[in-house]
C-alpha cells in the first residue's frame, strides 16, 4: 500500500455523511479515490464529509439516495457514472438499527430493517457488478456487525432483524464473492460496538458492560474500522475475497 495507491478510482460509500462511512470516505480519499458520498437524509452531514475530504486532499461529491429503493440506488450509480465514470471501489456501509427490544416489534420495523441493510446492500452490489465483471475489476466491502454473528448477551435488548439482516449480509457477501469472482473481490467486516450517532444512545451502564467483555478494553473508532476497510479495497489484499473480519476489540471472535 501506498500512500495514493487508490488515484484514479471512483468510490462509492453508502451511509457517508456520518460516523463510520464518514470516516471510511476520508480514508478512501487520502489514498487518493474520488469519493462519491451517499446518504438518505442530511445534505448537510453530507457536506460537512466532502468538507473533511476535501480538507486531507481529497475530492468527491454527495449522492442523496434511499438505498432501500432499486429505483432511486440504479439513478444514483448512472449519476456518479455521468459526473466521474463508473464506481470500481463501493462501500456499502448505510444501515440502521433499532435498540429496542424487538420481541414486540411491529411487522414494519422488521420490514424497514431489512429493507435497508439487506435489500440496500444487494441493490449496490447488482447495480456496480455489471461494469466492474466488464471492465475485469471490482472490489467491495459489506459492513455487516459483530452482532450479525453472535447475538449480544450483554446488552437488554434483543436485535432481532437487525442481527437477522447483519448475518444476511454476510451470507450475500459470501455467495457474491463466489459467483462474481475473480474479477469482483467481495469482503465483509463486522464491527463490535462503535461510537457514532447510531450508539450514542446507550446508556453508560451498558457501555461500560460491553467495554469490560472486551479484550482491547475500549469501544471502538469509525477509524478504527476505515482503516481495515481501506486495506480490503487495496491491492494488498488481492488475494482476500469471501471473507468476513470481526472488528470488535475482541469482543466477538470467530470459532
Ligand atoms: P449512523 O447512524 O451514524 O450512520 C448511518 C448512515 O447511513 C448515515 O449516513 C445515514 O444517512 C445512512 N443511511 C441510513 N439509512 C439509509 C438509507 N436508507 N439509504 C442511504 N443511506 C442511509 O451509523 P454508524 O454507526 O456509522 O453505522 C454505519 C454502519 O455500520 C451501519 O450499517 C451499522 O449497522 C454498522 N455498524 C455499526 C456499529 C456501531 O456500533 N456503530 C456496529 C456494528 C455495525
Amino acid at each position: 500500500m501506498t500512500d495514493r495507491d487508490l488515484s484514479g478510482r471512483v468510490a462509492l460509500v453508502t451511509g457517508g455523511s456520518r460516523g463510520i462511512g464518514r470516516a471510511i470516505c476520508r480514508r478512501l480519499a487520502r489514498a487518493g479515490a474520488w469519493v462519491a458520498i451517499n446518504h438518505s437524509s442530511s445534505d448537510e452531514a453530507a457536506a460537512e464529509t466532502l468538507a473533511l475530504i476535501r480538507a486531507v486532499g481529497g475530492e468527491g461529491d454527495v449522492y442523496r439516495a434511499d438505498v432501500s429503493s432499486f429505483e432511486a440506488t440504479d439513478a444514483m450509480f448512472r449519476s456518479i457514472e455521468a459526473d466521474k465514470g463508473p464506481v470500481d471501489l463501493l462501500v456499502t456501509n448505510a444501515g440502521i438499527a433499532s435498540f429496542q427490544d424487538d420481541v414486540d416489534m411491529p411487522v414494519d420495523l422488521w420490514r424497514r430493517i431489512l429493507s435497508v441493510n439487506l435489500d440496500g446492500t444487494f441493490h449496490c452490489v447488482w447495480c456496480a457488478k455489471e461494469g466492474m465483471l466488464a471492465r475485469g475489476d471490482g472490489r467491495i466491502v459489506c459492513i455487516s456487525s459483530a452482532n450479525g454473528l453472535a447475538p449480544s448477551r450483554i446488552r437488554p435488548d434483543r436485535l432481532i432483524a437487525y442481527g437477522t439482516s447483519k448475518s444476511a449480509v454476510i451470507g450475500f457477501s459470501r455467495n457474491c464473492a463466489i459467483a462474481l469472482g475473480p474479477a469482483i473481490r467481495v469482503n465483509c467486516v463486522a464491527p463490535g460496538l462503535i461510537d457514532t450517532d447510531m450508539t450514542s444512545g446507550m446508556s453508560d451502564e451498558i457501555r461500560q458492560r460491553i467495554i469490560a467483555s472486551t479484550p482491547a478494553g475500549r469501544t471502538g473508532t469509525p477509524d478504527d474500522i476505515a482503516g481495515l476497510t481501506y486495506f480490503l479495497l487495496s491491492d494488498a489484499a488481492s488475494f482476500i475475497t469471501g471473507q468476513t473480519y470481526v472488528a470488535s476489540g475482541g469482543l466477538v471472535t470467530l470459532p
